[in-house]
């Protein structure tokens, strides 16, 4: 277990690096930019604004993601929080081995 993980799931406690998704598709983004940069001339770049806005919307709505279950509860390992739950975690597998 090298990988060092940054983040914990809240959601199925796994300790996991979290894992990047962006809404909509990187095809259909490559789709727009190519009728865009094409139509470019005749749109007067109306449409290299729309397939920019596409891209800009796309960055701005990625979330990180618990690799696990796609979960998007997931919190910083040393955060405040993090370290309660890791405390729980503990705790709880205590009494399961006791
Ligand atoms: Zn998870």
């Amino acid at each position: 277990m090298a990988s060092k993980t940054t983040h914990i799931c809240t959601a199925c406690n796994s300790m996991v690096i979290p894992e990047k998704k962006a809404p909509g598709s990187s095809t259909l983004e490559l789709a727009i930019w190519e009728a865009a940069l094409l139509s470019a001339l005749f749109t007067f770049g109306i449409s290299f604004l729309l397939a920019l806005g596409y891209s800009i919307y796309r960055m701005i709505k990625t979330e990180k993601v618990c690799p696990e279950c796609t979960s998007k509860e997931i919190i910083r390992l040393n955060s405040p929080s993090a370290n309660k739950n890791l405390a729980g975690l503990h705790f709880s597998k205590e009494l399961h081995y006791n």
